[in-house]
């Protein structure tokens, strides 16, 4: 269904792009998580405009231009998100000593992954998406960002699960100090599945998620998300859903099932630095 923007969230605009951000995360100093939607960039249809997926079919030179516009406008590295394949790997970005320019990000990034973990202050991890949920995790102690993507394989997968057990492992992460936001994505309302996707079920962490209607079988993929970081103890009050169906939005978001794949890509990205949180990159750019 059509929806707006749920509370929560907001909309800034900077240097003529419209971000979603999770206002408990933009009330933690430092941090910055946006979604970003398919307005302000420079891709012609059925690309338009904010296209920065590079491997959709869109003119290269303009995705490029479009992701540059992006890094610009929140004055950040950006890691680029991995390419992402609906499985469960992770990329671990660690060493704080280097100082990493977007090209080697990029290389390093430059391989199969769905999510991203990073503590290098001004660097961004993003993942890509078009009805997918982009999950960005922050965790304001061990100065530590995540992104995870995940369509109904990667919940199948449980990919969001995994990268805290990342943060954990390699970051000293304490799920109750985790805040997280969940993107817009393809909703329960238009996500119909297939029975094989039915099987999750029988799982008890993914109860609830599936629901029934004129014999049909849909998907919550926000449910799976939260269900999945509540059981690795991330505390649900601090589980922030952006829940704005992409196919019923067409003015604001690309969605790969309602344009029949050929669509362009959002981006889901959170990044942290040591002064300069939104407010500050703004002053710089606005
Ligand atoms: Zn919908």
């Amino acid at each position: 269904m059509k929806n707006t923007l749920p509370a929560g969230f907001k909309i800034i605009k900077k240097m003529g792009l419209p971000l979603i951000c999770c206002e408990a995360i933009s009330k933690i100093p430092g941090f910055t998580q946006v979604f970003t939607t398919r307005a302000g960039g420079v891709s012609k249809k059925p690309f338009d405009s904010l296209n920065v997926g590079v491997h959709t079919g869109d003119n290269f030179k303009k995705a490029v231009i479009n992701i540059s516009r992006l890094e610009k406008s929140l004055a950040i590295k950006y890691a680029g998100a991995a390419r992402q394949v609906h499985g469960s790997d992770v990329i671990i970005l660690k060493n704080r000593a280097l100082k990493f320019t977007g090209a080697e990000i990029r290389k390093m990034t430059d391989v199969e992954a769905d999510a991203l973990i990073t503590d290098i202050p001004g660097l961004a991890v993003g993942v890509r998406l078009a009805d997918c949920a982009g999950t960005v995790i922050i965790d304001p102690v061990k100065k530590t960002v995540a992104a995870v993507h995940s369509g109904w394989r990667g919940i199948a997968n449980k990919i969001p699960a995994k990268t805290v057990k990342m943060m954990k492992k390699h970051f000293g992460s304490k799920p109750a100090d985790l805040t997280a936001s969940v993107s817009p994505a393809i909703g329960p309302c238009c996500y119909e599945i297939g029975a094989d996707v039915l099987k999750l079920k029988k799982q008890k962490v993914f109860r609830g998620i599936f629901t029934k209607k004129n014999g049909r079988n849909y998907m919550n993929l926000w449910k799976g998300v939260k269900n999945l970081l509540v059981n690795e103890g991330i505390k649900p009050n601090n589980i922030h859903i952006c829940s704005m169906c992409t196919y019923d939005n067409p003015e604001l978001f690309y969605s790969h099932r309602r344009d029949k794949g050929k669509t362009g890509r959002m981006m889901a990205l959170g990044f942290f630095k040591k002064k300069a949180g939104i407010k500050k990159a703004e002053e710089h750019h606005g």
